[in-house]
């Protein structure tokens, strides 16, 4: 089986506080893309040996456009690639009934596109809503608005698309008075099998960035970031969702097949500018501009950038970073020894044999990680 993750680098504008690696086009070269990405894989013209196409095959489990925005790719250019990509599996993706999920940015989501996209083999999509007040939204540089978000979920229920995530952002700055609990109710009564939420983070170089630095606006808070986190915590499980990772919250039912691949530690490809991959032991990630990335698989070249191979201690760090983040926690076997602290102080928990954060765990997910990691180079 196979998780097959495909970054479409496009957008129109970049948002206040993004630094993803993504091209701003007014015009997205669509068909430029599918044939660099089919290229990649290895059809039609590649070499299927030069290309990442399984050799053997084996049949994709999952296949995820993230970006970027996937939804600026035209309809026929996402069928063709999940067509193209599926072929080479068997069976392909329309016997199958894998998930493939395609983000999107509400504003893309016309009934006619939702229509496609589900006819394409689509059956998730990621919305990224990240508010429902029009002058945050403003703030963060989206072009949609709140209304447009309840109209595209909408509209993909009408073709037929049940499985829709939403991406929500916590802890903005306190001048925007953000009422996140009204976010967080409005998401709920859209009544959407899956949330994503995210901090937000002040990356270098974005224009948030550089609003902090001449004053025009303040660093979010700490505080803010904990207390949101947790509110979203209590309010949501109330309603049934269930946090099952440090920033995934799902219906029964409706975890992300795909990026709960990522957290489990098993290999996936990645096709696309910046994109990663991993096999198990080695990690390879491409070139991240999209020229770059574009003339490589025009001139027959390795899209790969670059590539780390895991030691043993890596991948078993990785394994503990990725086990703690998820609600499937860690047997506690793996840990050398329960550092008191963390227990005691309620960020750790220990149930049926195995050790998991609790909320105020994953909030301090890292400094737990650190601890073990200390633990493990003391043995
Ligand atoms: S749409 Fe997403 S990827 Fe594009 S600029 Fe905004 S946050 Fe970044």
């Amino acid at each position: 089986m196979q998780h097959l993750y495909v970054h479409v680098p496009f957008c129109v504008r970049r948002c206040s506080y993004c630094d993803f690696s993504i091209a701003v086009r007014k015009r997205i070269p669509a068909r430029e893309f599918v044939s660099a990405v089919l290229s990649e894989w290895g059809v039609p013209d590649g070499p299927a040996a030069r290309g990442k196409r399984p050799v053997d095959g084996s049949a994709l489990e999952t296949i995820y456009f993230g970006g970027g925005t996937p939804s600026l790719l035209p309809p026929e250019g996402i069928a063709a690639l999940v067509r193209e990509l599926g072929r080479s599996a068997d069976p392909g993706p329309a016997a199958w009934g894998g998930e493939i999920t395609l983000e999107a940015n509400p504003e893309d989501v016309t009934p006619d596109h939702a229509r496609a996209w589900r006819a394409a083999g689509v059956n998730r999509v990621s919305l990224g809503a990240q508010s429902f007040d029009d002058t945050v939204l403003k703030w963060m540089h989206r072009s949609h608005d709140a209304a447009q978000t309840t109209r595209a979920v909408q509209a993909l229920r009408d073709a037929g698309i049940e499985n829709i995530s939403l991406d929500l952002i916590f802890g903005l700055p306190e001048e925007l008075k953000r009422n996140w609990e009204r976010d967080l109710d409005m998401a709920h009564a859209l009544r959407t099998t899956h949330l994503s939420l995210y901090g937000l983070t002040v990356e270098p170089r974005t224009p948030l960035d550089r609003w902090i630095s001449r004053g025009a606006t303040r660093a979010p808070d700490d505080d803010r970031y904990a207390e949101e986190y947790l509110i979203a915590h209590e309010r949501l499980s109330v309603v049934g969702y269930q946090f099952y990772e440090v920033s995934n919250a799902s219906m029964p039912g409706f975890r992300s097949q795909h990026n709960s691949a990522y957290w489990s530690g098993r290999p996936y490809l990645g096709l696309g500018p910046a994109a990663h991959s991993f096999d198990g032991t080695t990690r390879r990630w491409n070139l991240r501009a999209w020229e770059a990335y574009r003339r490589a698989v025009a001139e027959g070249r390795s899209a790969v950038e670059s590539e780390e191979r895991l030691t043993e201690e890596q991948r078993a760090l990785e394994q503990a970073y990725l086990g703690l983040r998820t609600i499937e926690g860690l047997p506690v076997t793996a840990f050398a020894r329960l550092r008191p602290p963390l227990t005691a102080q309620g960020w750790l928990e220990v149930v049926d044999g195995r050790v998991k954060c609790t909320p105020e765990g994953w909030l301090r997910l890292d400094s737990i990680v650190n601890e073990i990691s200390h633990d493990r180079a003391a043995y």
